[in-house]
């Protein structure tokens, strides 16, 4: 079985033809185990960032390239196929530049959900621990409605502390946490553990 099942044929076509929007080709249409080593390739390890003892996995160099940019955000797209998604969650702040370019393209709403006192309206917020330090995270409370179907999205799991108060978060306002995808995932760490019974989804495993 293929590591990525769900990841065959061209990513571009494929996803352009479920979200049924035209637009130019991208200039390299990379087939999909193609389009996971390039990807895989173009993350950057920075050890010892943002403090000793963490490799941070820098993603800078594929947002820098359209191609591999546009090949990311098809690999989201390709699991929003044939299902009915209301909104999309985003975790402040990488996740809000995949977040936001998969809403845009299913023409969908994007909800960010953002680091303490950097919502102006009301909002409901939760501690959690990282996997280099501790904070809290906001939500403002109209930004779901209740029963909405709610695919969380950042570009990194790691300890899965981040994305588990996030899932508190959304149901807390009444949405239905139908799935988490991230572009890439530290297994060593376990995070999924914690989004438990929450599906969930990466592209770039380590
Ligand atoms: P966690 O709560 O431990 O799953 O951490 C996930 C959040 O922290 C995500 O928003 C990531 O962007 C960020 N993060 C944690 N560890 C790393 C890492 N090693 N490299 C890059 N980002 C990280």
């Amino acid at each position: 079985m293929p590591r990525f099942p769900h990841a065959t044929g061209c990513f571009s076509g494929a996803a352009r033809a479920a979200v049924d929007r035209k637009r130019a080709p991208a200039s390299i249409c990379l087939v999909n185990s193609e389009v996971i080593q390039k990807l895989r390739a173009s993350v950057r390890d920075v050890p010892d960032f943002p403090k000793k003892g963490i490799i941070f996995k820098d993603i800078t160099p594929i947002l820098k390239d359209g191609t591999l940019f546009r090949a990311s955000i098809d690999l989201f797209l390709e699991r929003f196929r044939g299902r009915r998604i209301d909104k999309i969650v985003g975790i402040d702040a990488r996740g809000f530049l995949f977040g936001s370019a998969v809403a845009y393209e299913l023409g969908i709403g994007f909800v960010p959900l953002r680091k303490k006192g950097r919502l102006p309206y009301k909002t409901e917020s939760a501690k959690y621990s990282l996997e280099y330090g501790e904070a809290e995270m906001e939500l403002h409370i109209d930004a779901i409605t209740g029963g909405e179907q709610i695919i969380l999205i950042d570009d990194l799991l790691a300890t899965g502390g981040t994305s588990a108060s996030a899932a508190t978060l959304i149901q807390k306002v009444g949405g239905q946490l139908v799935e988490a995808i991230f572009l890439i995932e530290l297994e060593f760490l376990h995070g999924r553990e914690k989004l438990t019974p929450t599906p969930v989804t990466s592209f770039l495993k380590y």
